[in-house]
């Protein structure tokens, strides 16, 4: 008789995911989004991977739910190699395409009907899970009847009514209201530390660094270009956990820290290219950020986390800006501080027209697709060029969203900077006479 029978039927490793590789293809070559990402769930266990916008967190999700697959690596869950979608692995997503024309009921049932589940047994299960996550009373109510919140619960729903052993959410919460999604959270904890639901393990996808401290057990930090697991940061705090604790502050003060620490001494000493991709941070907040950092209490170095508080900027709006100003050599940023650079401090100090010409400066230096859209420009008849003229050029090392926000992102602080002009109308560059 094997000694440990229970640990054979359930066994303790419920996800592995070893050195996964995936890109997707460009026009030229492809775009390697995620590369050497590890990870592994373990039963009784709430993840978090948590990552910068376009780090690769959707993508590994859905190579994990078996809807696309890995170009390398390998991902076993419960033992045995993946190959497309698993049964009792559920998905939850930021928002839910529910059925308008079923009612809540029927839209939660829909989830087992794929399964060959029996008319009676899914009414059964369908009215459990719909009572399990407060929607008891909305059973016959149609999705434009219901708040935003509540359609998510009908999303949870039909993600629980299948029974899964391994819940997957892709920001399940971002698109709610601070306190609609509050609740959420704390109605799920509560019935995950009840253990009402058959879950042996969450993997949840964040770009919010208190939402993973306020749920997980484990943080996974994502780094970016490509993606890989660089960071794991376990969560000593029982639930219910207090936002206001100092140990809960010192911790999200820390995983801003690493967020902040390793990519950017890795990107900033090969500096960007003509390929690169560009955030669209404003000059505007660059200026707004340099002011605050440069004037008391700061005098030209500041905590980001405090900053990010004062300024109510997350991290995603964070990161990109203070990123862009290292580029630009107007400040440094170090585990989790903001240090403005000599030039940065004569920026704070200087007048609207000193300023461009600083910018200028800068810009044409650290940003090759700011110099070289000048020189296209000085190098024709007219001294004009469509902005296709570029946009096809970026598209060979971007995806096409991103070469569109590059190009967006450039044209803001070209137009500051006075290096070059833009028509939106005509959507074309032009360069007045220097
Ligand atoms: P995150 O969820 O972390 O914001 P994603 O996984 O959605 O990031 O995307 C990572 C990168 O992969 C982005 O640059 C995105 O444009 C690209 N990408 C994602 N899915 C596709 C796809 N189907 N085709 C081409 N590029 C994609
Ligand atoms: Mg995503």
């Amino acid at each position: 008789m094997p000694m440990h029978n229970s640990a054979l039927n359930q066994p303790d490793e419920i996800l592995r995911v070893t050195n996964v590789r995936r890109g997707f293809k460009k026009s030229q070559g492809e775009l390697l989004v995620l590369d050497g990402a590890s990870l592994t769930l373990k039963s009784g266990e709430i993840v978090g991977l948590l990552g910068r916008s376009g780090s690769g967190k959707s993508t590994l999700l859905r190579l994990i739910a078996g809807l696309i697959e890995p170009s390398g690596g390998e991902i076993e869950y419960l033992g045995k190699p993946l190959t497309g979608p698993a049964e009792g692995v559920a998905m939850v997503f930021q928002t839910f395409a529910l059925f308008p024309w079923l009612t809540v009921l029927q839209n939660v049932e829909a989830g087992l009907e794929a399964l060959g589940v029996s008319a009676r047994e899914r009414r059964q299960r369908a009215l459990a899970a719909i009572d399990l996550i407060g929607l008891d009373g909305f059973e016959s109510a149609y999705p434009r009847e219901l708040s935003g919140g509540m359609r998510q619960r009908v999303g949870f729903a039909r993600a629980l009514v299948v029974n899964p052993t391994l819940l997957l959410m892709d920001e399940p919460f971002s698109a709610l209201d601070v306190l609609t999604a509050e609740t959420l959270r704390t109605d799920l904890l509560d019935l995950w530390s009840e253990k009402s639901l058959p879950i042996k393990a969450v993997l949840i996808v964040t770009h919010n660094v208190e939402e993973a401290v306020f749920m997980c057990d484990r943080i996974l930090v994502l780094s970016s270009n490509p993606g890989r697991v660089m960071a794991e940061i376990p969560v000593p705090f029982k639930h219910p956990r207090n936002r206001l604790d100092p140990a809960f502050r010192r911790l999200v003060d820390d995983i801003y820290a690493r967020m902040t620490a390793r990519p950017s001494a890795d990107a900033m000493r090969k500096g960007l290219t003509l390929g690169s991709w560009l955030p669209e941070v404003s000059t505007n907040l660059m200026a707004g950020l340099i002011e605050t950092v440069a004037a008391p209490p700061y005098g030209g170095k500041a905590d980001l986390p405090e900053i990010a508080r004062t300024l109510h900027l997350e991290v995603d709006d964070l990161f990109p800006v203070a990123e862009m100003m290292q580029y630009l050599g107007f400040a440094d940023v170090r585990e989790g501080d903001i240090l403005l650079t000599q030039p940065g401090k004569k920026f704070a100090e200087y007048g609207t027209q000193e300023r461009k010409k600083l910018f200028a400066e800068h810009l044409l230096r650290n940003v090759p697709l700011a110099a070289w859209i000048k020189r296209v420009l000085h190098e024709r008849p007219g001294r004009r060029a469509p902005r296709v003229r570029f946009e096809q050029e970026l598209e060979d090392f971007l995806s096409d969203s991103a070469a569109e926000q590059t190009l967006d992102a450039v044209i803001n602080w070209g137009r500051y900077a006075e290096i070059f002009s833009y028509d939106d109308q005509s959507e074309a560059f032009s360069l007045e006479d220097d």
